[in-house]
Formats: C-alpha cells, sequence, structure tokens
C-alpha cells in the first residue's frame, strides 16, 4: 500500500513523482476535454484536485466518480495550473473502490445544516465542517495527556461499573445482568432490582472522582480521562449522557494551587489547538462568520475564533467567591429581568446558566473562577471552611459555555467529612474504602473535573453538544 495522504503531498510537494491518493470524492466537473475531481482523504481540509483526461480514463469509470465515492487513483503529481494549490494529480488510472449512487447520497455537494446532519451522523464525518471538529477533538485529547505526562501525573484508568454515585444527584444508569422476563425476587416475591449486577448493585459512573483520590493518596499526582455516564434527562446544548470528564487529582494541593493548575492547564490546550490545527481553526472561524451574518447586528460577536481562544490564552482568569458573585449580580439587573432578579436575592442558591453567562460575557468579558460556594448547594466531599457555612469548591465558566470545570480541595479530616455524611444521611458503611484515606495518612488534596466536549466546543465554536462528539447519547438517541 503506497497511498499518500494528502496531508503529506501538502506539506512535501512531491511534482513529478507517481504516487497513489485514495480518498472520497467532494465534486467532479467535467467538460468534453477533462474532468475535476475534488478528493478527500480526511487528513486535512483541503480536498485535492485531480485531473482526469478522457483519453486515459475510461467513460464507464469517469462516469462512477460521483460525489460520496471512493477512488484510488495513481498518477502524477504536476504543478496547478489553476489558482489556489500548488499541484494537482494527473490521473493515470483511477479504480473505483466503492460506488455512490448520486441520487441516494444523503451528501449531496452543497450545504446542509447542523441538525440535518445530526440525523445522518454515521456519515457526516465527511463534510469539512465534522471531519475538522473531530481532528480538533483528537489534537486535544492528545494534548492532555502531553501536559499532564511532561508534569509526571500519571493516568489512572478508573472504572466505569461502580457502585458509587459521587455527585449524589441520583442520575445514574442502572448496570443490570438481570434478564427481565425471570428477574430475581426479594422473599415477598418483589422484583428485586438491588440484585442487578451479579446480585450487587451497580450503576455506570458519574464521575471517576472517589477512585481518583485514592490513587492520588498513593501517587501523589493522577489524571483519569475516560466518559462518564448522566441520566440526565434534559435536552439542551451543554448535556449529554455520554461525556467524556478529565479529572486530575492531586494531594498536596490546595484550593489556590487547583485552580492555579486548572487556568494553565485551559490555557495550554487552547494553546496547543492554536497551533496544532490552524487550518482547521481558521475554516470553523469562517463557518461561524457565516452564521454571524444571519444574526441581527447587535448580536453579532465582535471577536473571531481566533482572537477568542488567544484572548482566553493571554489574560488572567477572574477570580472571585460566589458571596462576591451574588453581589455583582444583585446590583446589575440586565435586560430588566425579573426572574433574573429574583434568582439571586437569597444568599445560597444555585446560579443559573443565566448568572453564570452574565458575569463572564457581559461584566467581565473573561473566563471567571467561582470559588467558595455555600455548602447546601455542592457536593459531601468538598473542604469545609472556617465560616461554616462555604466549601472551598471551584467552578470555572467560560464564555458562550458557562460552566466548564467543576472542583474543590476536599475533606481530608475524618471528623469532619463523617459529619457532613451524616448530615445528608450519606451511607457511611458503603463508603469506607472512600474514609480509610482519612483513617490512614490523611493528607490535603484537590482536584477538579473538565467536561472534555465542552472544552472541544469552546475551541471549535461548536454550539451544540452533539456536533462535537462523533455518536451523540442523548435522550433517545443510542441507534449508532
Ligand atoms: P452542569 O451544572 O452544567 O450540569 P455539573 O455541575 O452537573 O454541570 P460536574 O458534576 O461539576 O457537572 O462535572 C464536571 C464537569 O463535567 C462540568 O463542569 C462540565 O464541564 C462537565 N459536564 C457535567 N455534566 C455534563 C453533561 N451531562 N454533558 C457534558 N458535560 C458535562
Ligand atoms: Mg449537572
Ligand atoms: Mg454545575
Ligand atoms: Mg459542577
Amino acid at each position: 500500500n503506497k497511498r499518500v495522504k494528502i496531508k503529506t503531498i501538502l506539506e512535501q510537494n512531491p511534482i513529478g513523482q507517481e504516487i497513489t491518493l485514495m480518498g472520497w470524492v467532494r465534486t467532479k466537473r467535467s467538460n468534453k476535454n477533462v474532468s475535476f475531481i475534488a478528493l478527500n482523504d480526511g487528513s486535512v481540509i483541503t480536498n485535492y484536485q485531480v485531473v482526469a483526461d478522457p483519453n486515459l480514463i475510461a467513460e464507464e469509470i469517469l462516469k462512477k466518480c460521483t460525489t460520496g465515492a471512493c477512488l484510488k487513483i495513481t498518477g502524477n503529481v504536476v504543478e496547478s495550473q489553476g489558482a489556489g494549490q500548488s499541484s494537482e494529480l494527473n490521473a493515470k488510472t483511477i479504480e473505483v473502490l466503492g460506488e455512490a449512487d448520486p441520487e441516494k447520497y444523503p451528501l449531496q455537494p452543497k450545504k446542509h445544516s447542523l441538525e440535518f446532519l445530526r440525523e445522518i451522523a454515521h456519515l457526516r464525518m465527511r463534510t469539512n465542517t465534522f471531519s475538522a471538529v473531530f481532528r480538533v477533538r483528537h489534537a486535544l485529547a492528545f494534548a492532555v495527556h502531553k501536559y499532564f505526562n511532561d508534569k509526571g501525573f500519571f493516568y489512572i484508568h478508573t472504572p466505569i461499573i461502580t457502585a458509587s454515585d459521587a455527585e449524589g444527584a441520583g442520575e445514574t444508569f442502572k448496570v443490570t445482568t438481570l434478564d427481565i422476563s425471570k428477574p430475581p425476587r426479594t422473599p415477598e416475591g418483589e422484583v428485586d432490582f438491588k440484585q442487578d449486577f451479579f446480585e450487587r448493585e451497580a450503576n455506570l459512573t458519574v464521575s471517576g472522582q472517589l477512585e481518583g483520590e485514592l490513587a492520588a493518596m498513593a501517587l501523589s499526582e493522577i489524571y483519569t480521562f475516560g466518559p462518564t455516564f448522566r441520566a440526565e434527562n434534559s435536552n439542551t446544548t451543554r448535556h449529554l449522557a455520554e461525556f467524556w470528564m478529565i479529572e486530575p487529582e492531586m494531594a498536596f494541593y490546595d484550593a489556590e494551587d487547583n485552580a492555579d493548575l486548572a487556568e494553565d492547564f485551559l490555557k495550554y490546550l487552547i494553546s496547543y489547538a492554536l497551533e496544532h490545527c490552524q487550518e482547521d481553526l481558521k475554516f470553523l472561524q469562517s463557518r461561524l462568520e457565516e452564521e454571524e451574518k444571519s444574526k441581527p447586528a447587535d448580536q453579532r460577536s465582535e471577536m473571531g475564533l481566533l482572537d477568542k481562544l488567544r484572548f482566553v490564552v493571554d489574560n488572567e482568569f477572574v477570580r472571585i467567591t460566589y458571596t462576591e458573585a451574588i453581589d455583582i449580580l444583585r446590583n446589575s439587573n440586565p435586560n430588566k429581568k425579573k426572574k433574573f432578579q429574583y434568582l439571586i436575592e437569597s444568599w445560597g442558591a444555585d446560579l443559573q446558566s443565566e448568572h453564570e453567562r452574565y458575569l463572564v460575557e457581559k461584566h467581565f468579558k473573561k473566563p471567571v473562577i467561582l470559588t467558595d460556594y455555600p455548602k447546601e448547594i455542592k457536593s459531601f466531599y468538598m473542604r469545609q471552611n472556617e465560616d461554616g457555612k462555604t466549601v472551598a469548591a471551584m467552578d470555572i465558566l467560560f464564555p458562550g459555555i458557562g460552566e466548564i470545570i467543576g472542583g474543590s480541595q476536599r475533606e481530608e479530616r475524618l471528623d469532619l467529612l463523617l459529619k457532613r455524611m451524616e448530615e445528608l444521611h450519606i451511607p457511611i458503611e458503603e463508603m469506607w474504602w472512600f474514609l480509610d484515606t482519612r483513617r490512614f495518612g490523611s493528607t490535603p488534596h484537590a482536584g477538579f473535573g473538565l467536561g472534555f466536549e465542552r472544552m472541544v466546543q469552546f475551541v471549535t465554536g461548536m454550539g451544540n453538544i452533539r456536533d462535537v462528539i462523533a455518536f451523540p447519547r442523548t435522550p433517545g438517541n443510542a441507534e449508532f
């Protein structure tokens, strides 16, 4: 297989050499004398031009080179006559690897809406937009590992099947080995759903944090990067039932160290994409510019995608406490919205995405690290502050996204942790393994979770989270 990728041709410009290209036809233009085939193999956004002379390539072959067909083409790389690319391929032989009926091929050579493409997720990666998004996603995933590896963190694989619900939000999917037609029964004859994972209760993980803490209290600095599952029966542009989360967990870190790491990490990922995904980002920026044109003038974004990304890298994030944020929200009344004002009247209420977006997009116009939330609205494992009312929580809010990271310094003091768990009626005996780390050699530690799809959304500018994961899992969506 001496196939050369389009990316390689563009980088090496092998004028005069004979090469073999394989890929899918995007478009074909023909006249009596010649056919031009725009071919794409997914290695780069650019389509490569193939020139087919009907004196060399049989008419019945050329007829099959329709949009969507897969071709193997051998020929000579020559200087391009037209504008745009520096070279093109003069075809000597074309083999049609897979035909595509031009009448039935769902991806016609025209602009399709994202909604339509969501319906054909099995083919949408063949478009410029989606191939660009998934190349950027790949680069970001690679950068995650590079960042932590360079810092000496260890990659831990936490389980996907677990009995714990770290967030305690009751959003778990049950795992079952149960034969629905012959379910296990309690002595009273009731269906025993508690016994469904080989006679134990189990669910799909909502977060690898608790297990990550165990690892950090042995290896010091670790991270997990894996799929997490939440039975969110909500249809937002920011939530999936299955999403990927990056969760570093560090012994000997306090809340400030945690925030410093998070800010540095986010900036690193964005810089990495800016450096390695230029062409794809430029393409995604241009498609956003098109989208902007259809909006009323006063709602258009002032900055292009690349400038927006550079801005985040170049500026310090704002750091404020929950209490300070509430004060800001109280003193501002954007668009004189009653609802907005009402929601923030009492200290202790959770911020709605409307509030988060106001702080980030209107008030500070920068990413915001919000800390020290009321303990009632945060999870049991967060470290309690001296005031007795707040915990050392941290949410990082991004423009256009809202919450991108949730984290905290963890409660390492056994007595305080036990008291909090009792208050929340968390079964202490079942969590003996978690509590053991506080019983034996406890230490201050901290960590956070970055929603990977939200990060990909931010970097690619895609408005809907369903468009940054190949096969989104949302209510009613599991076919492919
Ligand atoms: P939200 O308030 O947006 O529902 P959360 O506070 O429930 O998020 P956390 O439990 O803090 O989420 O999870 C850590 C991170 O995982 C979030 O900051 C977010 O980036 C991401 N995340 C959470 N839920 C989802 C989801 N359903 N789909 C995609 N990403 C998610
Ligand atoms: Mg949530
Ligand atoms: Mg939240
Ligand atoms: Mg959160």
